[in-house]
């Protein structure tokens, strides 16, 4: 049995926290009753000590899934750094490392496995795990294993396999949104014994919405973060964008940096550590910016265009005032030309099905697969420079390739950061025949001295310490390397960063290709209707914007908000609507009594509806009565 005590002294020790967030306590106490968990909670709420504290209380091990690698090295090296042992498998490892990996798992009492979801459906895999004390098995981002939520990832669903394979172990799903129909496709794509969902309030006190109609983003991008202070992110749909738009607040004199997937890594962290220490103050970003990034006092989350679905824009938008102080966000509409925009972008995720397949053939062809081979092999997989070749148009060919994978046929995963990795060719003995300078001496040396396993396969080496070891530029580093792979010496794959592309089956003839309904016709209506509440959202003007977010969640409850600018318009009216009615008792006190007419005539600036409507309503609310055709007060 394990105690509150005991949870509040790992929270200390490891920590050093005092208390639980509301509901954190109530999911770790689900999971330690054995009961599989859905834990709904918005981001930067705390999900990660939801399952990292009940792990280590329970021992054994915890597999973590979740899809974005950059993210599962942050959290590995947390717990590193507090003393804990904890490792992570995903693309882009050759199979002797991950083996490494999973033996100090079998072996090496951790706690923690990270894993990319890829990496579950391989046999090594499946065998190593089942050699383990699971203990718990955790879903990270687990809305990424719904085709009707907006990030599925088909790999997610091999989830339900790792479950079956371990039947003793707890399952717990984490995600930040969720609409009905997503909460329950979790629980029955994870297998869950019983139905069991844990969920805090979604709504946001704190945030006001608003849409901001212009036709002229720039300008009024600028006039919105001048009358405001505090750190602020800009959302845009390109990452060409994301660099002009930087550049354009920074030369209006607002410290600004880019973020998006594409940027090298080093880069991007440098930008996020800025943004991070307020030293930039506006992070303009793709989406790939926020997931797993915690800054609680962000002020203003401005979007110069509307995501394809509420979800991501409530996400979205959910980053700003996490500290609970007052908050906005913004998002900026160009009605005549977004909406448009925004209904484009359901052909370009649903390209006809004669163009996807045209995409896989061109593909294979790409690759040099010829028709019944191909099974299993992984390229590198640039989609920019692919697209180019072949003169294909990218956002077509990317959505053709999404709706490829999710048919089964090819497996795309994202940017990797593969390290530099060498192997020695010659025999040891052999070596010391060789000539060599002295550069690729104390560099041949370095390796051998540094690297284990470095005669048996590839083996990761980290340039920058080694040049620092020797003393010289990385980039003589490289070519020093180099030098020695064209003397036969080594073999050498430098460092690269590279998104990679699995087939899946052997090539088809192009004819064969099988595009499922469930990747298709089912998705198509789905994202229509994902797009159309969208533009709903954008254009309406009657319904508070936080209420309607809330309620396209399921919560129902939800009264307005007071603050969102639909809110502000009616009570706006509302307010217009006393003062006319007081001017209006105003004049027929002062007359005693006036036709219609006259009074139309002293008030010139009103219209003559809102008049007569007013003054039907005081007839109603017997204020006024009309005696022998004059309007008199009562
Ligand atoms: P989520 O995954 O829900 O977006 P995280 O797990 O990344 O959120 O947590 C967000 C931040 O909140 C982290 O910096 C974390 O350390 C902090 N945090 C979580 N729980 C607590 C707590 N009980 N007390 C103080 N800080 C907490
Ligand atoms: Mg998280």
């Amino acid at each position: 049995m394990i105690t509150d005590d005991r949870l509040y002294d790992i929270l200390r020790r490891v920590w050093g926290y005092d208390s639980f967030r509301p509901l954190q306590l109530d999911i770790i106490h689900s999971v330690l009753a054995g009961k599989d968990t859905l834990g709904l909670m918005p981001t930067g709420g705390g999900k990660s000590l939801t399952f990292q504290v009940p792990a280590l209380a329970l021992g054994g091990l915890c597999i973590v899934v979740t899809p974005l690698i950059a993210l599962m090295k942050d959290q590995v090296a947390h717990l590193r750094d507090k003393g804990i042992k904890a490792t992570a498998v995903y693309m882009g490892m050759t199979a002797r490392e991950i083996q490494q990996q999973l033996d100090n798992c079998v072996l090496g009492d951790y706690r923690f496995l990270y894993v990319s979801p890829e990496r579950l459906q391989t046999r090594t895999f499946l065998d190593k795990i089942q050699q383990v004390t699971v203990s718990l098995i955790v879903v990270d981002e687990a809305h990424c294993i719904s085709q009707w939520g907006y990030d599925f990832r088909p790999a997610y669903l091999q989830i339900g396999t790792l479950r079956d394979v371990l039947p003793q172990a707890t399952v717990l799903a984490l995600t930040a949104t969720a609409t009905a129909r997503v909460v329950k496709d979790i629980q029955q794509q994870l297998h869950f014994t019983a139905e069991n969902v844990l969920k805090s309030g979604f709504q946001r006190p704190n945030l006001i919405y608003s849409v901001c109609h212009t036709e002229d983003k720039g300008s009024e991008l600028l006039k919105i973060l001048r009358a405001r202070s505090g750190s602020a992110i800009v959302y845009v749909r390109n990452r060409v964008l994301t660099n002009q738009i930087a550049k354009f607040l920074v030369d209006s004199g607002i410290t600004a940096l880019p973020y998006h997937a594409g940027m090298r890594s080093e880069q991007r962290h440098n930008n996020q550590r800025s943004w991070l220490a307020a030293q930039a103050r506006v992070m303009v970003a793709t989406n790939a910016f926020g997931m797993g990034i915690d800054k609680p006092d962000v002020r203003l989350v401005v979007h110069w265009a509307f995501p394809s679905t509420l979800e991501e824009y409530f996400q979205e938008a959910g980053r700003a005032g996490r500290d609970g102080n007052n908050a906005e966000a913004i998002a900026m509409l160009d009605t005549k030309r977004d909406v448009p925009r925004l209904k484009a972008r359901v052909p370009n995720s649903f390209p006809d099905k004669d163009f996807i397949k045209r995409v896989y053939e061109v593909l294979c062809l790409y690759y040099k697969i010829a028709i019944g081979t191909g099974q299993d092999t992984t390229y590198a997989f640039n989609i920019t420079e692919f697209c180019m070749k072949r003169k294909l148009p990218i956002l077509q060919t990317f959505s053709a390739l999404h709706i490829l994978e999710l048919s089964g046929y090819l497996t795309l995963s994202e940017e990797v950061n593969v390290p530099t990795r060498v192997q020695v060719i010659v025999p040891r003995d052999s070596l010391y025949d060789i000539e060599l300078t002295t550069l690729q001496d104390k560099v041949l040396n370095y390796i051998l001295r540094t690297t284990t396993g470095v005669f048996a396969d590839l083996a990761p080496i980290d340039e920058t310490k080694l040049a620092k070891a020797i003393g010289i530029s990385t980039q003589q580093a490289a070519e020093t390397l180099l030098s020695l792979s064209r003397l036969y010496v080594i073999k050498y794959v430098p460092h690269r960063q590279t998104p990679y592309i699995t087939l899946n089956q052997i090539r088809m003839p192009k004819e064969e290709i099988y595009i499922t309904r469930a990747a298709y016709e089912d998705r198509l209506a789905h994202f229509t209707k994902g797009i159309e509440a969208v533009i709903a959202y954008a254009t309406q003007t009657t319904i508070c914007r936080a209420q309607l977010l809330v309620n396209y969640f399921g919560d129902e409850d939800a009264k307005p908000c007071g603050k969102c600018d639909v809110c502000l318009l009616e009570h706006a009216e509302s307010d217009n609507d006393d003062n006319l009615k007081a001017k209006i008792m105003n004049i027929i006190t002062q007359t005693q009594g006036t036709t219609l007419s006259e009074l139309l005539l002293a008030m010139p600036q009103f219209d003559k509806e809102s008049l007569t409507e007013n003054i039907r309503t005081l007839l109603d609310e017997n204020v006024l009565i009309i005696k022998s055709n004059k309007i008199c007060p009562v």
